[in-house]
């Protein structure tokens, strides 16, 4: 099938086709008749797939062929959980609106509040943004969402774990009405996740599974690799790095910000181009950085789960998790930042003491086949804690007073991260009629 099989209008199927877009990958054949038919839609499908055009395709085709419900508000949002890919998906949408009267605008913290107000008076049809500043100009009366059409979450499951509760209420709340068509991408929802989101953003939504992320990712080759302690780590870093060519670039996961700059400055004193990005930035920097990146000016980004998300820079060829990460799914789309569009890539875990309960809670959700690699001369002597391979019990009911407090608590402000894993459960309901 090719996209000019769909009934997209026109001047879509020229922005298509001048990126030499021709045949829709799998997500956008099953998502974007679903969308055009203004159902709600589950989209999940593996990292590189094209989840990004089978949710503004769609949208830009309502720009296109439908009337506005209102004149002054904006009638396509786009949530993201990062800065940085609230930018990339700005950029996209730009390139499918080229020529076009719609013009889209981001708003992301971090930037001059004032200036997005100023772009907000200009009634914009498409607003691409973060759930903290999309909030703040909504509470703030210089965003209304009374007339929007369609709110899509790109990595939704992100954006409902990392303390936005409070931020996806307001959101909701302003466009609760029912013409509202909403869609949620990830390539990781968990049943959970699946189960929570649906009875509250969405109504009797269509739901596309392509991929489970459970399964192995075809285009990346995944393997781990044990390490006694940092040097060590650092020592099969600079061995890893030799894997790719000049023109190649690498993504080298971290657990803290701290770690990302130390760790820039031991491969710049290397002799290697690499750049630290991570939220304690300023945003001017944070996008000097990226776009040095992009740009392959720094060959190597040391970063934190910032990056994990949605980032799609073709010349990654590997990936590097120096740190296990905490959370497991997050591991799916670290090594999801290569191996994208039909590329091939390579991803190495470095897994120390320090990893082996996030590195076995891993292999407890991915369930494939774990592949253990070893390199001559620089074997490690840790190969893991025998006690943690035994079954775990079930989790027993929390018994204390302080557990069940903190389960209840509400989050505590607006950028309380801790408190995520509460939305499910919060009145998020969307109006039935
Ligand atoms: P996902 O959101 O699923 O991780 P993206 O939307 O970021 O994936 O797309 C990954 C890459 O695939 C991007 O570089 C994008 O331009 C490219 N791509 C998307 N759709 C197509 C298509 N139909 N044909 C070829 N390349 C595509
Ligand atoms: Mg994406």
């Amino acid at each position: 099938m090719q996209f000019s099989e769909l009934p997209l209008d026109h001047r879509l199927l020229k922005a298509l086709e001048i990126q030499n877009f021709v045949e829709p990958t799998e997500i956008q054949k099953s998502t974007i008749p679903a969308a055009l038919s203004g159902k709600d839609v589950l989209a999940a499908s593996k990292t590189g797939s094209g989840k990004t055009l089978a949710y503004l395709v769609p949208a830009v085709q309502r720009l296109y062929r439908h009337k506005a419900l209102s004149k002054q508000d904006p009638r396509i949002l786009v949530v993201t959980p990062t800065r940085e890919l609230a930018m990339q998906v700005y950029q996209e949408s730009k390139k499918l609106l080229a020529g076009a009267m719609h013009k889209p605008t981001l708003l992301i913290g971090g930037e001059n509040f004032n200036n997005q107000v100023k772009a907000l008076k200009k009634n914009p049809d498409v607003i691409i943004g973060t759930p903290g500043r999309i909030a703040d100009h909504i509470e703030d009366r210089s965003l209304f969402l009374a007339g929007l059409e369609l709110l899509i979450f790109d990595e939704a499951d992100r954006i409902l774990d990392l303390g936005f509760s409070t931020q996806l209420q307001i959101i909701n709340d302003s466009a609760n009405h029912r013409k509202r068509q909403t869609m949620l991408f990830s390539a990781t929802f968990d049943s959970g996740d699946i189960r929570d989101v649906s009875d509250t953003l969405l109504i009797a939504p269509h739901k596309v599974l392509v991929d489970d992320f459970r399964q192995v990712h075809q285009d990346i080759e995944q393997a781990f690799i044990f390490a006694d302690h940092l040097d060590h780590k650092e020592a099969l870093l600079s061995k890893l790095l030799l894997e790719v060519e000049d023109r190649e670039q690498i993504i080298v996961f971290v657990a803290t910000r701290d770690d990302s700059e130390r760790l820039r400055d031991v491969l710049n004193s290397d002799g290697k181009a690499a750049a630290a990005l991570h939220g304690e930035l300023l945003q001017q920097q944070r996008n000097q950085i990226m776009s040095d990146f992009r740009n392959n000016k720094a060959q190597i980004l040391v970063t934190t789960d910032v990056a994990s998300r949605g980032l799609d820079i073709p010349q990654v060829k590997l990936v590097i998790n120096f740190d296990m990460p905490i959370k497991a799914t997050e591991y799916v789309h670290r090594v999801g930042r290569t191996g994208r569009a039909g590329n091939q890539g390579i991803a190495f875990s470095l897994v120390g003491k320090k990893d082996w309960k996030n590195f076995v809670v891993l292999k407890e959700l991915i369930q494939s086949e774990i592949q253990v690699k070893e390199i001559e001369g620089m074997v490690a002597q840790f190969k893991g804690f025998k006690e943690h391979l035994k079954k775990r019990k079930p989790k027993s009911q929390p018994k204390t007073k302080g557990t069940v407090a903190r389960q209840k608590a509400k989050p505590k402000n607006k950028f309380d991260a801790t408190a995520g894993t509460e939305v499910g459960h919060l009145p998020l309901k969307r109006k039935q009629n």
